[in-house]
């Protein structure tokens, strides 16, 4: 019989043009360049498999354990596991961007998820902005804003500060910009369809691609807000604010300071913790964690103390 224990992960780092150092400054992690813009934390993408760190599966990518081992995710059923969390360090600004939805990307995409995602901003540069939708009424309007290079008129701008918190359902055209730090949870999928990318080239000279008939195709248009309407309870050593919940994910924040006890009653929760540091004490044990851990817990976790002074993203289905 395999002890229940939480899984801490070890993450995989992608090189990206817009990337930086800010992962290694911030989070003191191991970069592999100087131009890393993403750090891949949980993830069961193969693209980049996060490892178990520690337990009965170290060694183990989460997309093995997931596969042999439903037990510990609760028998959630599937081919993959389906939430992918990163932490992103948008040195330069992103191309501007959409994903589409399940429907389109399994007919499109080899079957693959379509990508709804949300953002909280761990830091970011004063007077940051991102791209977060767009102005065009209808999808002639739209068309001609891209053919004329209109993109001051057609993309909407919303300035950001950290703490801030973004829905980004799959349609919703998108990008981070310059000197922002955000904690990305998403669906496991890698798909992106790339409006523009400010006429910018890689190290061998060239652009990157376009996928503008795509993008069109799932572009909600006009553009809707998604309504942000957060939920603050709070708890003896703890509060908990819930950003989003729904058939994606559910997100929300653990600010704890002192003693909290927890209760586990989902098939499993992703937890990254962004600020401090503490201990995670279950049944099974007590392991410390800092400002940068990534864990997931298991299916029988049950009842749980965090202790410390620290702020945890946590997302479950
Ligand atoms: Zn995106």
């Amino acid at each position: 019989m395999i002890k229940v224990q939480p899984l801490f992960l070890e993450p995989i780092f992608q090189e990206k043009i817009w990337g930086g150092k800010g992962l290694e400054d911030k989070f003191a992690y191991k970069i592999p360049h100087d131009k890393t813009g993403e750090c891949w934390a949980i993830s069961a993408h193969v693209n980049g498999p996060s490892t178990v760190e520690n337990g009965p599966f170290s060694g183990k990518t989460l997309n093995e354990v997931w596969r042999s081992h439903p037990e510990v995710f609760g028998h959630y059923g599937g081919d993959t596991f389906p939430l992918l969390t990163k932490i992103l360090d948008a040195n330069q600004d992103l191309s501007v961007q959409v994903h589409p939805d399940n429907v389109y990307a399994n007919l499109y995409e080899n079957g693959e998820l379509g990508k709804t995602e949300c953002w909280y901003i761990i830091d970011c540069k004063k007077g940051a902005e991102i791209v977060y939708g767009h102005n065009a009424k209808t999808k002639e309007e739209f068309i001609r804003a891209i053919e004329n290079r209109d993109w001051d008129k057609l993309l909407r701008r919303v300035k950001i500060k950290p703490g801030d918190f973004f829905y980004v359902p799959s349609g919703t055209i998108h990008a981070l910009c310059e000197g922002t730090i955000v904690l990305e949870t998403q669906q496991t999928s890698d798909i992106t369809y790339r409006v523009y990318d400010y006429e910018r080239k890689d190290k061998d000279g060239k652009k990157r691609e376009l996928h503008l008939r795509k993008a069109i195709d799932v572009i909600t248009i006009p553009h809707i807000d998604a309504d942000n309407k957060f939920i603050v309870t709070k708890y003896k050593n703890l509060i908990i604010t819930t950003f989003v919940e729904n058939d994606f994910f559910s997100v929300h924040k653990w600010k704890i300071d002192g003693i909290a006890s927890l209760t586990m009653d989902k098939s499993f929760m992703l937890c990254s913790v962004i600020n401090g540091n503490g201990f995670l004490r279950g049944e099974e044990g007590e392991y410390s964690f800092n400002k940068g851990s990534h864990f997931i817990l298991p299916a029988k976790t049950r009842n749980f103390e965090i202790s410390g002074n620290c702020e945890l993203i946590v997302s479950h289905l």
